[in-house]
This record gives C-alpha cells, sequence and structure tokens, in this order.
C-alpha cells in the first residue's frame, strides 16, 4: 500500500500479536511523527531485550543474569514451588503478594493440536528440581483452560507419587482464560483456596 520503510514497518508491526492491520498502520504513522529521541529509546529498547535478558538456569523465567531476580532471593521459601506456563504469569502472581515460595516455568501447556507434548516443555528440570527433597508443595497455577488443566493432570499424576502435596489453584479464576488477566484479588483468592489434586 505504502512504499519503502514505511511500508516494512506496517508490515513487522502486523506480525506482532494483538496488532490488527489498521493499528499496525496507525503505531507506523506515529512512529514516524513522533520525536526521534522517543523513537531512539523504543529501538533500543527492542535491542537490548533481546541482547540482555535470557532464561533463569533454574526456573525459567526470565532474567539479565544466571539466575532470576525470584532465585536469587534468599528471603523466599524453597519448600513451596509454584509451576506455571509462562514467565507472565510469575508477575501476574508476584502482583498478588500472596505467594512468598519459588516458581518453575514450563515455557507453555500441553497442547496435542500444536504438537507440544511434556517433552517439549521444562518438565525433566522440573523432575530434577523435585529430586533435591527440598519441595514439600507444588502449587499447579498453570491457566484455567484446557490446555491448562491437562497439564496439570498429566504433572499430578507424575510427582503425588514422590511423596509431595499437589495444589491446584482455586475456582474463582475464568475458565478459558488466560491467568495474567486475572485481577489481583481474584488470583490471591485462588492463591488462598488452593486445593489437593
Ligand atoms: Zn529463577
Amino acid at each position: 500500500m505504502y512504499e519503502g520503510a514505511i511500508q516494512d514497518l506496517i508490515d513487522e508491526l502486523g506480525r506482532l500479536p494483538g496488532v490488527g492491520p489498521k493499528s499496525a498502520q496507525r503505531i507506523a504513522f506515529h512512529v514516524l511523527s513522533a520525536d526521534p529521541a522517543d523513537v531512539n529509546r523504543l529501538a533500543t529498547a527492542l535491542r537490548k531485550v533481546k541482547d540482555l535478558v535470557r532464561f533463569c538456569t533454574t526456573c525459567f523465567n526470565v532474567a539479565e543474569s544466571e539466575q532470576c531476580r525470584v532465585c536469587r532471593d534468599t528471603r523466599r521459601s524453597n519448600e513451596v514451588l509454584c509451576v506455571v506456563e509462562e514467565p507472565k504469569d510469575v508477575v501476574a502472581i508476584e502482583r498478588t503478594g500472596e505467594f512468598r515460595g519459588r516458581y518453575h516455568v514450563l515455557g507453555g501447556a500441553i497442547n496435542p493440536l500444536e504438537g507440544i507434548g511434556p517433552d517439549n516443555l521444562k518438565i525433566r528440570e522440573l523432575l530434577i528440581r523435585l529430586g533435591t527433597g527440598e519441595v514439600r508443595e507444588l502449587i499447579l497455577a498453570t491457566d484455567p483452560n484446557t490446555e491448562g488443566e491437562a497439564t496439570a493432570t498429566y504433572l499430578a499424576l507424575l510427582i503425588k507419587p514422590m511423596g509431595i502435596a499437589v495444589t491446584r489453584l482455586a475456582s474463582g479464576l475464568p475458565v478459558g482464560g488466560d491467568l495474567e488477566y486475572a485481577d489481583e484479588i481474584t488470583l490471591g483468592r485462588a492463591f488462598e483456596g488452593r486445593r489437593a489434586v
């Protein structure tokens, strides 16, 4: 539709999740008319996220060093481990202020239709962590949708025989939804009301 650089930018923006063609065009023209310093800051932020951010070697949360902030925090309990799908879920749970244990980020959920099985997730790494015997409770905080439930069921069957208490977040979370979209109060209550599975 346009020529050269502006169309390239519209095309690239349009490939981002949640950005439709109209939004891509609006953002591209906003960038075109924006202050050069603002655009440079955006460009730097985009580059830095790829250069600096990596995954925590312990829990697979996003990190800027070997371990993420949660794993480095010595005041947190090693006895409770909360399993989530994505780093954004760690942020959602941290916002509730209800949890003082550690996390394990699976990197997704079991989804046979998309060819994602247990081997594609950080489940082997989870079992190695549990092997140290320090964890007493494992909280399954995968999303309350089909894939999240399937993943929770799979993990519960795998881990309960290890003698670790396995719990799942209480209902009250919007079914079919994404953990990150739950408000702090709902998610906080779901945390308090978690039940054994
Ligand atoms: Zn970590």
